[in-house]
């Protein structure tokens, strides 16, 4: 399955955070991605096919995220 993502997208990971929120950032891409936190602002290096493997949806930029 194709999963696009890119850089300041907003994702859901299948798996949430230990403080409860699975809502995450994409704050890097490139060889490892890096996830941000929207919670409690923890960083977490994946790298791409793990991540794409944890990866549940793509919300899009934050901002596209208020129209629904
Ligand atoms: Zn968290």
């Amino acid at each position: 399955m194709e999963k696009i993502y890119s850089l300041n997208d907003l994702v859901i990971m299948k798996k949430p955070h230990a403080c409860g929120e699975n809502k995450w950032k994409i704050i890097r891409v490139g060889v490892d991605i890096k996830i941000k936190c929207l919670n409690c602002g923890r960083e977490v290096m994946l790298d791409r096919l793990e991540f794409e493997r944890k990866l549940k949806k793509v919300l899009g930029e934050e901002n596209e995220e208020k129209k629904s």
